[in-house]
């Protein structure tokens, strides 16, 4: 029987929403989608007039979607922003050099300036070189590491005010499991967060924390948006693999699972009420680089000295997840992801 999409009532219903499973036509399914994301956006206060965002693009469709839809509503609701699309080259042939050609076509496209830095040119490492040495087993501590200094380093470049990042629902409760599985508290309690570092010169915003990976697919497929649709060939994900899937089943019995365990997630207070361990680790800067850090070098500097002396393997053991030791390596977990 041909449905009625349910929010207009003329169109035929075309879509069946995975978030909310709701029947409408394209049009509302846009509509929809969109409005969800300007309402992420104003009531997480995410951005202020005259800001200058740097989006974080990979080509991947998450960031490939955040770009389009950013210009649009900046566009459409007068926000009042300059955006940019900043990528990072990790070095990673076969992988990065083609995702890369995706934002090339989504600078022209979008109209939008684009800044690609580069792990050679920052570290004097490609991560195939990386991996020629240190093998596949903890690589991505070092590129995740790599790349979060590599986007707050190219913002510095862009004068950005922010970073906008394509993490989505599906990755939030992903992090938000691991977390959990790992014993993390303190990386529980924020790893939901819209906006982390505000009061930072560069705090990083996530506009799609509360939108559904599969209906970013949609939207990218129905729009016809340009975006590169392979894995990272580095990608080892084992533990992560396990908590998507599981989140996977529980998104098949009940849609909405995903968006409660980011809820569940967000009414956790770290420290919990009545523990004495409020002590953060007291911010400095890199002796050698100038970046943020907690220790005499940043962690960049350290994996870094680490390649250059031949010692990385001994790093790389010791930087297993889990050994969460002070700020600096408790980013590391944070940046390493498999999408950006
Ligand atoms: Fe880097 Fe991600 Fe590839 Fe790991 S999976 S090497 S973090 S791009
Ligand atoms: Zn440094």
């Amino acid at each position: 029987m041909v449905r009625n999409c349910s929010a207009c009532g003329t169109q035929r219903a075309s879509v069946k929403r995975p978030k909310t499973g709701a029947a409408v036509c394209k049009e509302c399914f846009y509509q929809q989608f969109e409005t969800e994301i300007h309402d992420t956006i104003t009531s997480h206060s995410l951005f202020n007039r005259g800001d200058r965002v740097a989006i974080g693009a990979s080509g991947g469709k998450d960031s490939t979607v955040l770009a389009y839809v950013l210009s649009l509503l900046n566009k459409r609701h007068d926000y009042g922003l300059d955006l940019f699309l900043l990528s990072v080259d990790e070095g990673i042939t076969g992988y990065r050099d083609d995702s890369l050609e995706a934002v090339h076509k989504n600078k022209v496209e979008y109209d939008l300036p684009l800044l690609v830095v580069d792990y050679r040119t920052l570290y004097g490492w490609t991560m195939d070189e990386i991996v020629s040495v240190i093998g596949k087993k903890s690589n991505c501590t070092f590129c995740g590491v790599f790349r979060r200094q590599a986007l707050d380093r190219g913002a510095v470049q862009l004068k950005a005010d922010k970073v906008a990042t394509g993490h989505n629902a599906d990755d939030m409760a992903e992090t938000v499991l691991l977390n959990f599985l790992r014993g993390d508290f303190p990386r529980l309690s924020r790893c939901v967060d819209a906006v982390t570092g505000r009061d930072s010169a560069l705090p990083r915003v996530k506009p799609f924390k509360y939108t559904y990976e599969k209906e970013i697919v949609m939207y990218a497929y129905f729009k016809k948006l340009h975006y590169f649709a392979t894995e990272c060939i580095y990608s080892p994900n084992a533990y992560r693999g396990y908590a998507r899937q599981f989140l996977k089943d529980l998104e098949a019995v009940r849609p909405s699972a995903i968006l409660d365990v980011i809820r569940s997630a967000e009414q956790l207070t770290f420290p919990p009420p009545g523990s004495k361990d409020t002590a953060m680790p007291v911010q400095k800067t890199c002796e050698r680089c100038g970046y943020i850090t907690s220790q005499r070098l940043c962690k960049a500097c350290v994996l870094t000295d680490s390649l250059n002396n031949g010692t990385a393997a001994d790093v790389n053991r010791k930087s297993r997840p889990g050994r969460v030791k002070n700020q600096s390596e408790a980013q590391v977990g944070h940046a390493v992801k498999a999408k950006e």
